[in-house]
């Protein structure tokens, strides 16, 4: 049985091909994406099961991967899971929505917002959940200061993380929601969902290349596109729109801050970026596959010592 010792980042990530011949006696964990090999969810996930070996002797063979699956490989991928003793997946891109038709069983939130980040296999079943919305609920309580449920809310993206921040706010009582996304089909698609499951809210579509001057001022702005993981990609929003909001969530994360919030703070709005989701949404995962309570602070200083060493390399 590997010990942390012994397991490096690299050791960590698991193609196709090495799943297939993967054997762990002990109880796997991992997330699955394509790309993956840039997640910090091993990071942070193995920076707390370490902590939490200390008083709980029953983690001990607890290790978590990243497996890296193209979205014709997934179904297999959750086959071979399921045989080779994989307690739980995390879910990230592209396969949040596609893995919906292949679950025993998933949550109504998760029902709701058509969307699974948290993959649980239990007695030969695999359920699904989303932990997204509830970690970027406290990410923004944290970082921001911001109460959801007092706000007009405008979230760019129409993708897995958005159709889970709309739930999560509509579920908040936010006091409207405006939503704007490149694909104006992927967009409707998206309100029409929400119509169903909120008729009574205030609800917009708007078109993501305007200025924004439709939308309320004072609002939160969510940014939930991909926008923004390459330092060189333009901000997400116009800027006419960005002047209108009081505060910025970026879904993104970086050492500095993506683009979006460092231009949002020179303009003076306050503004963070999604690394306290990924810890938060993380640390939910993480309870339900142990149904232990969680060092959330490890977590955090796990992915932050990470994104300090890649700063330092670029
Ligand atoms: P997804 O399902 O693939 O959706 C991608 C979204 O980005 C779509 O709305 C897409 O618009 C938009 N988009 C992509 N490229 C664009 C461009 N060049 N210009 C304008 N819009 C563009 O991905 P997802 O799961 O929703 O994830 C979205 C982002 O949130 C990712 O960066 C992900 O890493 C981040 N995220 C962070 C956390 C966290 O814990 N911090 C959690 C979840 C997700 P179209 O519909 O027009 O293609």
């Amino acid at each position: 049985m590997p010990t942390d010792e012994s397991i490096s980042p690299e050791s960590l990530t698991l193609d196709v091909p090495a799943l297939e011949e993967y054997r762990h006696q002990g109880t796997s964990l991992a997330v699955v994406g394509f790309p993956i090999r840039h997640s910090l969810s091993p990071v942070m996930h193995m920076g707390a099961l370490r902590e939490m070996k200390k008083a709980h002797p029953a983690l001990a063979g607890w290790v978590y991967h990243r497996i890296e699956a193209a979205p014709e490989d997934l179904r297999s991928v959750l086959e071979w899971c399921g045989s080779k003793g994989f307690r739980g997946l995390n879910l990230t891109v592209p396969h949040k929505v596609e893995v919906l038709p292949w679950l025993d069983k998933v949550e109504p939130e998760a029902l709701r917002m058509g969307a699974v980040n948290t993959l649980l296999f239990e007695s030969g079943k695999v359920s699904g959940f989303n932990t997204d919305g509830a970690g970027m609920a406290i990410a923004i309580a944290e970082g921001l200061e911001c109460r959801i449920d007092c706000m007009d809310v405008v979230l760019i993206g129409a993708g897995g993380a958005a159709r889970a921040a709309a739930v999560q706010c509509l579920e908040l009582g936010c006091r409207s929601l405006w939503v704007g996304n490149r694909s104006v089909d992927r967009l409707n698609v998206l309100l029409d969902n929400l119509r169903g499951h909120y008729p009574k809210v205030e609800l917009h579509g708007f078109e993501l290349g305007g200025n924004g001057a439709t939308v309320p001022s004072g609002a939160l702005l969510i940014q939930a596109t991909s926008v923004g993981l390459k330092d060189e990609d333009a901000l997400p929003v116009d800027p006419l729109l960005l002047a209108r909001v009081s505060a910025v969530f970026d879904m993104v994360y970086g050492g500095n801050g993506t683009r979006l919030v460092r231009t949002a703070r020179e303009m003076g709005i306050k503004a963070c970026d999604g690394l306290g989701m990924l810890v938060h949404q993380g640390a939910k995962a993480l309870e339900l596959w142990t149904g232990l309570p969680v060092p959330v602070e490890c977590m955090k200083q796990a992915v932050m010592q990470m994104v300090d060493r890649k700063d330092e390399r670029s």
